[in-house]
């Protein structure tokens, strides 16, 4: 593949309408093949956005996205769930993040952050406020902020939104969190370590292969034959397409999933299809933004 195919795909992309998708994702928790999915929707399901007030690195300072945006359209991606970065009160940070995903709600998908110490007795009403009011869509947690709780994982179970939590490479947690949590569905990003450790990424492929509510984002991760290992055992269903922008290039990420060879349908569940069966906020937003332009496109 010549790198100049990963400029020419056009960024356009028409969500199915209504029925269509409440039919293709009946449930939300499935983990059924979906072969029918849109071909041309190529979701990120991991990307910054915002500001942060820690002043440490970019990931707790900026996560511009103008860059961002325009190398995503020009590989082809269609959305993008969008994280906050680092911040010392996320109620604010989600705020913001809120009115990012509302600029372009067809476009963008927005996961609440919250800490689970700092903000422990009062994280439903937050992501509550942040989901339902905000029109966020998941939950994101970081390992680095404090390890994830009960009380995150319950709320999780009462909003029916899915939590993404960088477990920074301490990966038997997961094991709780599917034995407790089963009908909430997990994201391990960067599959199970930024850090490249080999070790935590290979004990997560036994959790992804094990676990039918656990799955992993691709993001950042550098050594490819685990990815591949992954894939082999765990299963397409089990795998989330992420890039980690806007630090990370998101066309050179999307390069990783072409390059695993997979066939169309199991490739089009890596690509977004996984992410929309798991988020049923993801599919709403799709379908409400989709009916203003419908509506116009029959008034022209
Ligand atoms: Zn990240």
């Amino acid at each position: 593949m010549k790198c100049a195919d990963l400029e020419v795909a056009p960024f356009a992309w028409a969500p199915p309408a209504a029925a269509e998708f409440e039919a293709e994702f009946e449930g939300g928790r499935s983990t059924r093949t979906l072969p029918t999915l849109t071909p041309a929707t190529i979701i990120d399901s991991h990307c910054h956005a915002g500001l942060g007030d820690g002043f440490t690195g970019p990931w707790d300072t900026a996560a511009p996205l103008a860059d961002y945006l325009r190398r995503a359209a020009r590989a082809g991606i269609a959305r993008t769930v969008l994280l906050p970065a680092f911040h010392s009160d996320y109620a604010r940070a989600n705020r913001a993040l809120a009115r990012i995903v509302a600029r372009d709600p067809r476009r963008l998908i927005g996961f609440a952050m919250v800490h689970a110490q700092r903000d422990r007795g009062r994280v439903l009403p937050m992501l509550r406020s942040a989901i339902e009011q905000g029109g966020l869509a998941g939950i994101k947690l970081h390992r680095h902020d404090a390890p994830i709780t009960r009380e995150v994982c319950d709320a999780a179970r009462a909003l029916g939104v899915p939590v993404l939590y960088d477990v920074t490479g301490e990966v038997s947690v997961v094991e709780l969190l599917a034995d407790q949590y089963p009908d909430v569905n997990f994201i391990i990003p960067h599959l199970g370590s930024f850090a490249d450790d080999w070790r935590a990424q290979l004990a997560l492929i036994d959790h992804l292969e094990r676990h039918p509510n656990v799955h992993a984002d691709t993001s950042g991760v550098r050594r490819f034959d685990l990815l591949l290992q992954a894939v082999r055992r765990a299963g397409a269903h089990k795998i989330l397409f992420g890039s980690d922008g806007p630090w990370l290039h998101p066309a050179l990420e999307l390069h990783k999933i072409r390059l695993l060879g997979l066939a169309p349908a199991q490739e089009a569940l890596v690509l977004g299809g996984n992410l929309l069966r798991i988020t049923p906020r993801a599919r709403l937003t799709a379908v409400a933004a989709a009916a203003p332009d419908a509506a116009a496109a029959r008034d022209r």
